[in-house]
């Protein structure tokens, strides 16, 4: 063994790799799958074909442990549940299903099988900070984990490993990933109080599991507790040592893996753990070398850490010279000699290895476009981006660096920005004043039914634009097929009755992808798909330098729509912090404040040129509002007032008459009702029907506004909850069902007891796009039938 830091290797790994496939082959196979197109032996063979080729790509840029057990085929805290046994009351019987089977019932409510009935899908929420969502475990209160079936993972192993015998690479260690159980618990739902509670009946499920994977001759176990990037409660804390106490065996070993934030407080509890090593995410942290000399000082010297240099979600290429500035120390620091007492450890040529370092990725590579080589990059950008396959190299070279046997060949390659001097705007007046102003204007009655924007992209549509983009439609026939579009759409809000129309945002393929088109700053990747969940893939833009509007972006459709009606058509814009929460951007608060606010003054001319062109009412979406929250609580305060900021300023040019909506799902308000009532937009519409009414809580009491002398809630400001417009949505728009008026009516019964009747507005809960007409129609239909029941219930 060589001990001179000069010779010794470094090993490279990732922490996982998309599982789409780069032409969304996975996509494909299960949609065509679950509509019975084709049978399971083919499908699944179309997805051995992906999980194939991630392996291979590994080898092939030379990684030294190959990750595997992370090929989820719909999400994977929803693989390793069904692994673990758990199973919901309502799917009752779905045992007989495989886990192959069972895993999509769970996920979609619906058994492609036709076994068993329709039952509500287990429920989805964003991973962390990202746009991915993955699936909420629901544990009930005696969950015991003995149905447990771990054939998805084990296969997985068996077919890397002959992957990996079959390219002749045998010193190849193999690394297995796991959600690890403290997070898994954390991100379930429960019937106990405390889901802690569930721990000593899921450990040794846990310790089977490995157990029986160090059999199969797996090295290193990947547990990934992502939840140590949060401010954790003490309980949660001592959890970890709790856990990892009852894992502690070997082979295979354990590295407990950290990402998308730093460990903050928890850096001392991860670093103390009982297992062989760490992992850590450096490129989330305005510190990283400071971060790795702290973890390095906490970390006993026989234990392993693995850095994270390469960025997972990011789509620039890694500074080289940064990382080996972080590396070689690390690697200095790090350098003695230990001796593992079992399982296959990566080996250098020489034998020769540093034991105690690892370079990675900062997280799972699921978060990136899979490959670069087919794009056609504009010259300005070649040599500076790197997708999901080209990470895997930058790893390899990154480990390099660490040992000096490389010299970095790239520099930082971030975007450069120009700040503007001005601050953010707010637009003049108060509520109560500009919303007598509007309704005097728009002349709307009481309880005013709209919609949230898009109707139904129909097969015609998705025609007309592929055959545009293959340049078989002329600019001028796309736009009269959309033309064509927006005017039966306005010809039919008309008939059902509507009071606010919409021109239902035909032109659009995504809300954010369509204004990243028209603005100076983005670069979309033709083949740049993201997994967002399940089978659904977004393409997410690239934020590549300062954003500017050229062009108005929407007023030509806008103003088509609004010269087909005397109704009021409310302009549809898609709001600052979305965008730029959709995009690919940079990760530091500092950049991130910049490009708000570029894209809130190009949204900003945007409803000036909309008001002047004499639309009266403007949406402004922020259905990404919450999510670009820090996870740490310390940096949270100045998110919300760069977000609520930003999108005051989008709408500072409106005059008082000109009414600003602003719509938003899937959020939680409970913690954020009083930024949300900061943005100040005169009606705002949310999901309401999909939770239950539990959100239209939210907006009755807000429970963190403090009365103005600093006194907790009272009778007075209770008052104060939601101040401007609002409306809830009364049903839900993701189900095909209609629900019947009475159903609908429930939200405004309810709702009415917490805001006064003339603040309330009557729509769905989300955009229609999803829907076909005839379901549309028939929904729409019963909401006006329900609007005329509670109008007349309400009038004074
Ligand atoms: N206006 C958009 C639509 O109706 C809003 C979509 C969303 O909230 N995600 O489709
Ligand atoms: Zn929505």
């Amino acid at each position: 063994m060589t001990t001179g830091n000069q010779q010794s290797k470094v090993p490279s790994h990732i922490l996982g790799y998309p599982r789409i496939g780069d032409k969304r082959q996975t996509k494909f196979a299960l949609e065509h799958y679950w509509k019975g197109k084709k049978d399971k032996a083919t499908t699944q063979a179309a997805l051995a074909e992906v999980f194939t080729t991630n392996i291979q790509d590994q080898i092939d840029a030379g990684l030294d442990v190959i990750t595997t057990g992370d090929f989820a085929h719909y999400d994977l805290v929803l693989s390793q549940a069904v692994a673990f046994g758990v199973q919901p009351l309502r799917f009752a019987g779905a045992q007989t299903l495989d886990t192959f089977d069972r895993q999509f019932y769970f996920a979609r409510g619906r058994d492609h099988t036709s076994q068993y009935e329709d039952t509500a899908a287990w429920q989805m929420t964003k991973w962390f900070d990202t746009n991915y969502h993955y699936l909420v475990p629901e544990l009930e209160a005696d969950e015991d984990f003995s149905n447990t079936d771990f054939t998805q993972v084990f296969k997985q192993v068996s077919d890397a490993k002959a992957i990996i015998k079959n390219s002749g690479k045998t010193d190849k260690a193999l690394k297995v990933v796991l959600v690890g159980p403290v997070s898994f618990l954390y991100l379930a739902s429960s019937k106990l109080e405390d889901k802690l509670d569930h721990l000593d009946k899921l450990l040794p499920v846990y310790a089977d599991l490995l157990n029986q994977l160090g059999e199969q001759g797996v090295d290193w176990v990947q547990m990934d507790e992502p939840i140590l990037s949060l401010d954790l409660e003490g309980r949660w804390q001592q959890a970890f040592e709790r856990a990892y106490n009852g894992l502690q065996q070997t082979p295979p070993q354990i590295i407990v893996a950290n990402y998308f934030d730093s460990l903050g407080n928890n850096c001392n509890i991860a670093c103390n753990l009982p297992v062989s090593g760490i992992h850590i995410d450096i490129t989330r942290s305005s510190q990283p070398k400071q971060y790795v000399t702290q973890v390095i000082d906490h970390l006993p010297s026989h234990k392993l850490l693995s850095i994270g240099v390469v960025d997972g979600r990011s789509v620039w290429t890694t500074d080289q010279a940064r990382a080996q500035e972080i590396l070689l120390e690390a690697n200095e620091r790090l350098n003695t000699p230990h001796s593992y007492t079992n399982g296959n450890q990566p080996k250098a040529a020489d034998g020769s290895i540093n034991e105690r370092l690892w370079v990675g990725t900062g997280s799972s590579l699921l978060h990136l476009p899979v490959d670069l080589t087919s794009e056609d990059v504009p010259e300005n950008l070649k040599g500076k981006l790197a997708f999901a396959k080209q990470k895997l190299s930058e790893v390899v070279v990154c480990a390099k660096l660490a040992t000096g046997d490389l010299q970095p060949d790239s520099a930082a390659t971030d975007i450069s920005l120009t700040p503007t001097q001005s601050a953010a705007q707010s637009r003049d007046g108060i509520f109560k004043d500009r919303y007598a102003k509007q309704q005097a204007k728009l002349n709307l009655p009481l309880l005013p039914t709209t919609t949230i924007g898009s109707f139904p992209q129909t097969a015609e549509i998705r025609k007309a634009r592929c055959q545009w983009n293959n340049g078989e439609l002329s600019d001028s026939d796309y736009q009269d097929a959309m033309k064509a579009e927006i005017r039966q759409c306005v010809v039919d809000q008309e008939e059902l009755g509507l009071d606010v129309l919409v021109h239902g945002e035909a032109e659009r393929t995504d809300m954010v992808e369509y204004f990243a088109q028209y603005l100076d700053g983005f670069w979309l990747a033709k083949n740049g798909w993201v997994q967002s969940y399940g089978t659904r893939c977004v393409r997410p833009p690239i934020v590549v330098g300062d954003i500017s509007r050229p062009n108005a972006m929407t007023v030509d459709w806008i103003t088509y729509a609004q010269s087909l009606t005397n109704k009021p058509m409310k302009g549809m814009l898609t709001g600052p912090v979305t965008i730029l929460n959709w995009s690919f951007a940079p990760s530091d608060a500092e950049t991130r404040d910049i490009l708000r606010l570029q894209i809130a003054e190009a949204i900003n001319q945007e409803v000036s040129d909309l008001q002047d062109a004499g639309i009266g009412i403007i949406q402004i979406d922020e259905p990404a509002f919450r999510e670009g929250l820090p996870l740490k609580q310390a940096e949270q305060a100045h998110y919300w007032q760069q977000a609520v900021d930003s999108f005051k300023h989008s709408a500072s040019c409106a005059q008082p008459e000109t009414q600003i909506h602003t719509h938003m799902c899937y959020s939680s308000f409970h913690d954020c009702l009083h930024h949300i009532s900061a943005m100040d937009a005169d009606v705002i519409t949310i999901e309401t029907a999909r939770s239950g009414l539990q959100l239209l809580d939210a907006f009755k009491v807000d429970s963190n506004i403090d009365g103005a002398d600093g006194s907790t809630n009272t009778e007075d400001n209770y008052q104060q909850g939601y101040q401007n417009a609002i409306g809830p949505g009364v049903y839900d728009i993701h189900s095909p069902r209609a629900p019947d008026s009475d159903n609908m009516q429930i939200v405004i019964d309810e709702a009415q007891k917490y805001i006064p009747i003339e603040r309330l507005w009557i729509n769905p809960d989300c955009g229609l796009k999803t829907r076909n007409w005839e379901e549309v129609r028939q929904q729409l239909r019963n909401m006006v039938e329900m609007t005329e029941i509670v109008r007349k219930k309400y009038a004074a």
